[in-house]
């Protein structure tokens, strides 16, 4: 009788965790099992693939699972991993992460935290967060493939996925050589040659010993991709095949192609404007992204040249797709989701770029009632909108700061919670402003950019909105006069609360500048290397106010001295001794802005004007070059575009 209930209960059990297997990629089985039991069916469960819920996976030691793994299971045909510097969610800060990455490999123990390029695992070496992007590729390919057949994993369980069944390793690529706007700045201040961390991490993927000793097909993409091959470092990293472009749309036909080795495909696959997916054709991840990533929106239409989004339509993700993509980070242990867009304010839009915000306020009351998030952050937005409408940020307010997991003692919030999305400042120059983004101020011109600048920097301070703001210097043919304007805006922002980090321009891939030539940090003139460090004494000032500056004083001059002036010439000396904390009064004849007598106010700053008239009435209008998403049907009928509702 006794060996009959084992017979049943074990049956049962390798039933139950089968079923489990096929229906949800998950196994779990404790009703019948005795503990010995147990151990057997989830062995044989790792056997035909199934992925073992954490909480019964503890039952079993790491040798067991090797044990089954190496004797009884073959491995995956497809494996999907990332660099740990892409894929961590050290802080749960995009921008630390970002930075971190940019900080030369070689000084990396020094500087970064060996949390910071941590990952999670699940017991069965499965990866427990991934990049968005990745997350993607893996839902697309569950589509056609079993659990068992696709593995994603992080670098430190490389060795136990790779084999000599495996036919293909997919590597996301977000950053891989480091010659972003960001780490192609930062990790040069060092020196010219030093790799930044992200280049090193990725490194280690493509010359991880498995890799080289069951040669599996090598695809990298992801929005870095390109990176690759304009470096023309595919052969040398032994890459079979490259992907740039949205892939939801032609993934089946392109990953079938790509399995069987087919000869006509191209080894760089570019994939056109046409193969962009509507967001129907767009699937919701089955498994947690890094930083719980939900996407609300692509694309964007502001149409600024320097800018991938901006050749991309806009789209925004219904309600429903973005609530089920946030319950399935939430369901694999996310806190938090990160809702994604290149412009917050294009979610849902209205015709002629209006803020649709009841749409925005039910979207986070619905993200906030998903059970088990706690916090919501917000990714990019841009600064017209607030200007235009004022009672956007104050009626979100309430939906965003207090659910946001940053704090800083200046919020008036009873938690001293802030909100730091991304603004794209990028310069102070109308002249450049006017080449280059005009769409950006929209229905504002380019000459009234800093006054737009300055007003929505109030009003989103205001409201504890305190944005991490980026600046581009070296835009082609940027003249000393548009150095200066950026100058000038600068510090008319110098009360702003928020973070200003200033990019050198990069030529990105599929922009209308990619043939452009890089800034490079050797032609720097003394004005944008005082636009530079002025933006990190703010930031030094800001977020660091109460630590120590004796570590900068001393220590930034010893830089000067024993590196800096060597690698980029004198200009950098005044700059630096003002974001050491040097009195300008030492340096005002040597530099053009002062702050002579200047102590920072803690109160919220105060723009110029208060009212700001558009100066444009309709993106249609002659010498905008926008796309508004919401005209797209009429664009795509081949009709007239609809007139437009707007102002
Ligand atoms: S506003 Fe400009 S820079 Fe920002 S996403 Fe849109 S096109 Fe790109």
């Amino acid at each position: 009788m006794g060996l009959f209930r084992k017979r049943r209960s074990l049956r049962q059990g390798i039933g139950c965790l089968r079923l489990a297997d096929y229906n949800t990629g998950h196994a779990e089985c404790t009703s019948f099992c005795s503990r010995a039991e147990l151990k057997i069916v989830f062995l044989a469960g790792l056997a035909s693939g199934a992925r073992i819920r954490a909480e019964t996976a503890q039952r079993f030691s790491w040798a067991q699972f090797e044990l089954a793994r190496r004797f009884r299971l073959p491995s995956p045909e497809i494996v999907l991993t990332a660099s740990s510097s892409e894929a961590s969610e050290w802080r749960h800060s995009i921008w630390q992460q970002m930075l971190s990455a940019a900080i030369p490999a070689k000084y990396g123990h020094k500087f970064i935290n060996p949390e910071a390029l941590k990952t999670e695992s699940w017991p069965d070496g499965r990866a427990k967060y991934v990049p968005n992007g990745l997350r993607m590729v893996e839902t697309l390919l569950l589509r056609e493939y079993s659990e068992a057949d696709v593995v994603t994993t992080c670098i430190e369980n490389l060795d136990k996925f790779v084999g000599p069944e495996t036919k293909l390793v997919a590597i996301h690529a977000h950053n891989p050589l480091g010659i972003s706007y960001a780490t192609d700045v930062y990790s040069k201040l060092a020196g010219e040659n030093l790799m930044p961390v992200n280049a090193a991490e990725f490194l280690k993927i493509v010359t991880h010993p498995v890799i080289k000793k069951y040669r599996p097909k090598i695809v990298v993409g992801g929005p870095g991709a390109w990176q690759l091959e304009r470096a023309n470092r595919l052969d040398e990293f032994k890459i079979d095949y490259l992907i740039d472009g949205e892939i939801e749309k032609v993934f089946s036909d392109l990953f079938r192609r790509i399995m069987a080795g087919d000869p006509s495909l191209e080894r760089v696959i570019k994939l056109p404007k046409s193969a962009q997916p509507t967001v129907e054709e767009i699937p919701v991840v089955r498994h947690r992204s890094t930083f719980g990533v939900v996407e609300i929106t692509r694309g964007c239409g502001r149409g600024c040249q320097f800018c991938g989004p901006a050749t991309k339509v806009g789209r925004s993700f219904p309600l429903d797709h973005i609530l089920q993509s946030a319950e399935v980070n939430a369901r694999e242990g996310a806190t938090e989701v990160m809702l994604a867009s290149e412009d917050m304010f294009l979610y849902e839009q209205l015709p002629n770029f209006e803020t649709n915000v009841p749409a925005l306020e039910k979207l986070f009351e619905s993200v906030a009632a998903v059970p088990g998030i706690e916090t919501i952050q917000t990714s990019h937005i841009t600064i017209a909108p607030v200007v235009k409408d004022p009672t956007i940020i104050e009626r979100l307010t309430p939906h965003v700061v207090p659910y946001s997991h940053l704090r800083h003692p200046d919020s008036t919030d009873p938690n001293n919670c802030i909100a730091d999305p991304i603004i794209g400042l990028e310069t102070g120059s109308p002249r450049l402003f006017e080449i280059f983004m005009k769409g950006k101020a929209y229905p504002y011109k380019a000459h009234q950019w800093r006054d737009v600048v300055l007003k929505g920097m109030e009003t989103l301070n205001r409201h504890n909105w305190f944005p991490f703001c980026t600046f581009i210097i070296g835009l082609p043919g940027e003249t000393e006069q548009d150095t200066k304007e950026s100058l000038n805006l600068l510090y008319d922002l110098r009360d702003a609360k928020g973070m200003f980090v200033p990019t050198w321009f990069v030529p990105l891939e599929n922009t209308r500048m990619e043939k452009k030539a890089s800034a490079k940090l050797i032609e720097m003139t003394d004005l944008q290397w005082e636009f530079f460090f002025t933006c990190w004494k703010y930031n030094r000032e800001f977020y660091a106010a109460d630590r120590s500056s004796y570590q900068w004083t001393f220590g930034v001059p010893l830089y000067y001295r024993l590196l800096g002036k060597r690698l980029f010439g004198e200009g950098i000396k005044y700059p630096l001794w003002r974001f050491a904390g040097w009195p300008d009064r030492f340096m005002r004849k040597r530099l053009y802005l002062d702050f002579t007598g200047y102590k920072r106010s803690k109160k919220i700053m105060r723009a110029p004007v208060d009212q700001i008239v558009p100066g444009f009435k309709s993106v249609r209008e002659h010498g905008l070059n926008m796309i508004d998403a919401t005209q797209l049907q009429y664009l795509a009928a081949g009709a007239d575009a609809a007139p437009a509702t707007g102002s």
